[in-house]
């Protein structure tokens, strides 16, 4: 997947997300990517959130939807991936958590991530002379 949240300066917010599709997936298989709340979801009042992993058991989650309903609560985006990630570690325990990695932005410009696996994103800002590069270990988040 490649998952892609944009804020420009008039305060809309987008959020895009592309699919590998899955290894060996059957014909059909829609996955998590186009369905709203479940691959992204925005909303221009909160902010937007993309999620990558195994698209199957994301779906299960509605994590995109999640993440933004905590920044809508009060959460800075990085702490409503880390939540989602959590709660989702909690109900199926951490030893057996999927492939997940979520992004989120808010309507501040605020970035936040988290995974269940190594995952790298980049981010960009007006100001930043080139892309930054991070990496999210696994079951940690950092903060921008
Ligand atoms: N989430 C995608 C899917 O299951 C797979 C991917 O990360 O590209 O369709």
């Amino acid at each position: 997947t490649i998952g892609l949240i944009a804020l420009d300066l008039s305060g809309s917010i987008t959020v895009g997300v592309s699919t590998s599709g899955a290894p060996f997936k059957s014909p059909g298989r829609v996955g998590d990517s186009p369905l709203p709340g479940c691959g992204l979801y925005a909303d221009h009042t909160v902010g937007a959130a993309a999620a990558t992993g195994d698209g199957d058991k994301i779906m299960c989650y509605c994590p995109s939807f999640h993440v933004v309903q905590l920044m809508r609560q009060g959460s800075s985006p990085n702490e409503a991936c880390h939540a989602v990630l959590a709660n989702i570690q909690r109900r199926i325990g951490v030893d057996k958590c999927f492939e997940i990695g979520l992004i989120s932005l808010n309507m501040k410009g605020e970035v936040g991530a988290a995974s269940s696996v190594e995952f790298p994103y980049t981010f960009w800002s007006q100001g930043l002379s080139s892309v930054e590069e991070l990496v999210i270990n696994q079951q940690k988040s950092i903060n921008v």
